[in-house]
């Protein structure tokens, strides 16, 4: 009988003690759950970021071009690493193939970010997906991450605050690029709780970041309802020019 707890117990916890990259048992838990190699692998964004959307900067200067030619809504946005290689790899897997488990070690990466950007928000809000498309997805990614981010960090989580009511086709659908991917996205969220903003600095919570297109019209509705402030944090960020090959930019949803 204990053998058999014990047995389902391994089971159980296997997971916590693998690298969520290479599945290598590591040598000591950490709360990214990643092997030294695999994290070496990623590309950490460091202070060599834009101040506005986060994204690696390449060249000089505070801004991106992108940034630097187009409004966006929401005060910063940032994330702990580029949207390439092992984490584009941990975002699929945990956005279409139901790696649920991963939400824990993801949002570490996060939190870790958020304090270290020490930005402090008064409530917490995962982008909302169109409910048919989570009915079919069976869970909205952005929200277990927020989840996860809200209670390690005692910042109520305001779900409710914002629904998305228009279908929006996923990014790497779109082409002819920013313009198409801001008409999607056009008067896609409304806000159905003003009261959970009203007043408040907003922590927008998504797994991807690529043109902010998204992350930027929810700050729009949400800042028309009162909101004082609007971050954005998501796990990872394209890069300002993504590279020629390798790069996945299947992003936001
Ligand atoms: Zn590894
Ligand atoms: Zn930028």
């Amino acid at each position: 009988m204990k053998d058999k707890i014990l047995r389902l117990l391994s089971f159980l916890f296997v997971k916590d003690f693998n690298c969520i990259v290479c599945g290598r048992e590591l040598p000591s838990r950490n709360g990214y759950l990643t092997c030294a190699n695999c994290y070496q692998k990623m590309e950490i964004i460091e202070d060599d970021r834009c101040l506005k959307c986060g994204k690696k900067l390449f060249g000089e200067g505070d801004y991106c071009l992108d940034c630097e030619a187009h409004e966006k809504h929401f005060d910063r946005a940032f994330a702990p690493v580029s949207y390439v290689g092992a984490a584009a790899d941990l975002v699929m897997a945990f956005k279409f193939e139901n790696k649920r488990y991963l939400a824990a070690p993801l949002a570490r990466y996060m939190t870790d970010r958020l304090l270290r950007e020490g930005v402090s928000p008064d409530v917490i809000l995962p982008v909302p997906l169109h409910e048919k498309r989570e009915k079919e997805r069976g869970y909205n990614q952005s929200a277990l991450l927020a989840k996860e981010i809200s209670s390690s960090l005692g910042i109520s989580l305001a779900a409710k605050a914002a629904a998305r009511v228009k279908e929006t086709l996923t990014s790497s659908l779109l082409t002819g690029g920013r313009e198409a991917r801001e008409a999607n996205v056009k008067d896609a969220f409304v806000v159905t709780e003003p009261a959970l903003v009203k007043g408040k600095c907003v922590l927008i919570v998504d797994d991807v970041l690529t043109t902010g297109a998204t992350a930027s019209e929810l700050s729009r509705v949400l800042r028309k309802a009162g909101a004082s402030k609007v971050y954005a944090l998501t796990f990872a960020t394209t890069r300002e020019k993504p590279p020629l090959q390798g790069d996945r930019t299947s992003g936001e949803t």
